[in-house]
């Protein structure tokens, strides 16, 4: 699917079957996470609490960009829909957001560790590391505050004793995003339980980010 999105049936449906995938995939589980698309001035947003096997297309919650949402019908938008629209609003070049509680990042989050540069991976992610984000109680804006400035400048953030949030271009984008970060934190913790990971310099890092400025491209 392309971006931007409109609020249609089929970006709805895209929204479900991204939960179903995750679950799929093993990266979250229940009805933890929330997945979200920017249409236009407002985000669509999986609703709270609501199995994905459930969901279906109008069910899925619009919410403004800016300001509170308004009730629609029996089902509230996700409770993080805050920090999904301050990333909106702090990134303007992102249509879609991820939120999940995949076990091997939820575990480095629970002894409050970032990711290092263990992996040139690390680059897919926007810089260094993967940080992260302070530990709030989820739904509320000082989570929001956390989560935006912890990923000022990176796609991907660690959330303390909680999970992980990542951002896209496009849907697929930020869906891969979270497939590789969980990837990335079960590298990391078997290194760790091994031996003591090689952390690679800002050099090497810094060659990464610009061969990834290409990664993937088709013409
Ligand atoms: P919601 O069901 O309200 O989206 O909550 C899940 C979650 O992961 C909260 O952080
Ligand atoms: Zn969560």
């Amino acid at each position: 699917m392309t971006q931007p999105y409109a609020d249609r049936v089929e970006t709805r449906q895209a929204i479900i079957n991204a939960c179903l995938k995750l679950n799929a995939d093993g990266i979250n589980q229940g009805t933890s996470g929330n997945v979200s698309l920017r249409a236009g001035d407002a985000m669509l947003i999986t609703p709270s609490g609501v199995p994905y096997e459930d969901m279906t297309p109008d069910m899925i919650q619009k919410v403004p960009l800016s300001g509170d949402p308004q009730r629609q019908g029996p089902l509230r938008p996700s409770t993080e829909w805050r920090f999904h629209q301050a990333l909106y609003t702090a990134k303007p070049e992102i249509h879609a957001v991820v939120h999940a509680h995949p076990v091997h990042c939820t575990a480095l989050a629970q002894n409050r560790m970032s990711i290092p540069a263990v992996h040139y991976m690390v680059a897919a992610f926007g810089g260094h590391d993967v940080p992260l984000a302070g530990y709030a109680l989820f739904g509320g804006e000082e989570l929001a505050q956390d989560v935006v400035h912890a990923m000022m400048d990176r796609h991907a953030c660690l959330m303390a004793n909680h999970g992980a949030t990542v951002v896209g271009e496009t849907l697929e984008k930020a869906l891969w995003r979270m497939g590789e970060l969980e990837t990335l934190a079960r590298g990391y913790c078997l290194s760790l339980s091994i031996g003591q990971p090689h952390i690679l310099d800002r050099f090497q890092i810094e060659e990464a980010l610009a061969a990834f400025t290409d990664y993937g491209r088709r013409d």
